[in-house]
């Protein structure tokens, strides 16, 4: 298996390559050359395997490069009960009507970020040493709440490795911001910045594509490397993820094997939905992935009409995960739909860079629609639906999560469609108390989060994640901001490079 970049069909690179560079010189994603098939027998076999055993299955396929004992080695070390507090590593509940919520938080930083960001650093590792290079990796991470956490987790102390993370200064939730500012590690380093998280994406894609920068970092024995989802090393863990959700509703008899479901994910920069694309691709019997928005809508006006327009006003959501315009993973959907077609990709993304905006052919339309629905949800019904799922159900679920459960519903009420539907729940509930409470009981306790948390686990009935409870008493390491201009310059001078 080659991957090649999205802006450039010709190269031709080892998966431990792609990973190791994260994203392509030439400012494309790497993306594999072929999408490799399961059959059916081979998902039976999935059965009586741990998740652990299910992604060696599924990363046999994509990381053809790698031994079996090294990919033994990745999946052992991040898929066990000491990183999540689930056997089954993700956790599907229900039945809830004709759905099924796939919990992916059961993780260090209870976030779904975590099913990939506790193996990239094995990933990243195995293939720098598979590659022969020395050099110190140095990760930036541009994060909307969750990356950023989960990242520094996975990476933290881990040998030949540094990562910086930068978050949107006012776009994170105040639990997802005591989680960063109290991050341990040596090698760690957390700066907030003054803009949104477009903003931060931006600056981190330019530092790691400016070619003087590189060569300053070389100099130094040093060299970049991506944790965010334009890194095919967290694309492939979350194929897993469905394949395993599939595999597991049959072996429940909720389903028979061969009969299709329906995938409803929480989308913000469409790296957790395209890996549902890859899974359908592969041979999982997936029939609509279901794109569920909040109100930063670009992406439901997209599958609509074929126009990405970016050009709207921002908006800072209860979801702040998912407020996101500029969907990096799109690319590779589109890179896929059109064939392979570098130039075509190299226009559309000029556009995007230029002005904010393109539009696709007819043709690859038609092809998106065949597979995605768009929806989307402001936070008064998110807020509603978190309040209504609970009194329903008795089940509560974050603020994501409930964008995706109200854009399910709403599809369903439309469509009048009852197939069995997996909906990705994306974090604890706990990560956003404060949004949380309000929608169950119409007000939010006090500022204190913690006291937030007490009196959500009263009402959830939830148990606390140890991981929450303990930053309470947690010193605040860092609690820089700095203009989106900085960035470059910050970044020099926390690794002691002269600009
Ligand atoms: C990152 C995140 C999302 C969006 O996932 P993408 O892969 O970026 O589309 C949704 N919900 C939560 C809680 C997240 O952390």
């Amino acid at each position: 298996m080659n991957y090649q970049s999205t802006r450039d069909s010709s190269l031709h690179v080892t998966s431990a390559v792609a990973i190791a560079q994260g994203i392509s010189a030439d400012g494309g994603l790497f993306i594999p050359s072929e999408i490799p098939q399961i059959t059916m027998e081979e998902l039976r076999s999935l059965a009586d395997m741990s998740y652990k055993q299910r992604a060696d299955v599924v990363f046999g396929k994509f990381l053809t490069d790698f031994t079996a004992e090294e990919l033994d080695y990745c999946t052992s070390g991040a898929y066990n009960t000491k990183n999540f507090d689930s056997e089954n590593i993700a956790e599907l509940t229900g039945a809830f009507g004709d759905a099924h919520i796939l919990e992916l938080w059961h993780g260090p930083t209870c976030a779904f970020k975590d099913m990939a960001l506790q193996i990239l650093p094995y990933l990243l590792t195995t293939s720098l040493k598979k590659n022969g290079e020395d050099k110190e990796v140095v990760i930036l991470v541009a994060t909307s709440g969750d990356t950023g956490k989960a990242a520094l987790e996975g990476f933290k102390d881990v040998p030949g490795t540094r990562i910086m993370v930068f978050y949107p200064d006012h776009g994170v939730s105040s639990m997802q911001k005591r989680q960063m500012a109290t991050q341990e590690g040596q090698n760690v380093g957390v700066c907030a910045l003054e803009g949104n998280f477009d903003d931060c994406q931006s600056g981190v894609k330019r530092i790691f594509t400016d070619a003087a920068v590189k060569e300053k970092l070389a100099q130094n024995g040093m060299m970049f490397s991506s944790a965010n989802s334009i890194n095919w090393g967290r694309l492939a863990p979350q194929i897993v993820y469905y394949v395993s959700a599939y595999v597991d509703l049959a072996k429940r008899g909720e389903i028979a094997f061969g009969d299709t479901v329906n995938v409803v994910v929480p989308t913000g920069n469409f790296g957790n939905i395209l890996a549902a694309y890859y899974a359908k691709n592969m041979g999982v019997p997936i029939g609509k992935l279901i794109c569920a928005s909040n109100i930063n809508n670009v992406l439901t006006d997209f599958i609509n009409t074929g126009v990405y327009d970016r050009n709207r006003d921002f908006f800072a959501t209860c979801s702040p995960s998912m407020d996101i315009l500029i969907s990096s993973n799109l690319e590779r959907l589109l890179y896929i739909l059109t064939g392979g077609d570098d130039a075509q990709i190299r226009d559309w993304f000029g556009k995007l860079a230029k002005d904010g905006k393109y539009e696709v052919t007819a043709d690859v339309k038609a092809k998106l629609q065949q597979d995605f629905v768009g929806g989307f949800c402001d936070d008064a019904d998110t807020k509603k639906t978190i309040h209504d799922f609970k009194e329903q159900y008795g089940y509560t679920c974050d603020t994501h999560t409930a964008v995706a459960v109200k854009v399910y519903r709403d599809y369903i009420a439309k469509t009048g469609d009852t197939t069995k539907t997996i909906i990705a729940s994306t974090a604890s509930p706990y990560k956003f108390s404060a949004s949380v409470l309000e929608a169950i009981e119409g007000k939010a306790e006090g500022a204190d989060e913690y006291a937030q948390v007490a009196h959500l686990a009263e009402v959830s009935g939830l148990p606390v994640p140890q991981s929450l409870a303990a930053l309470k008493d947690k010193p605040v390491r860092f609690s820089e901001v700095i203009g989106k201009e900085q960035m470059e310059a910050y970044v020099l001078e926390k690794l002691g490079i002269k600009a």
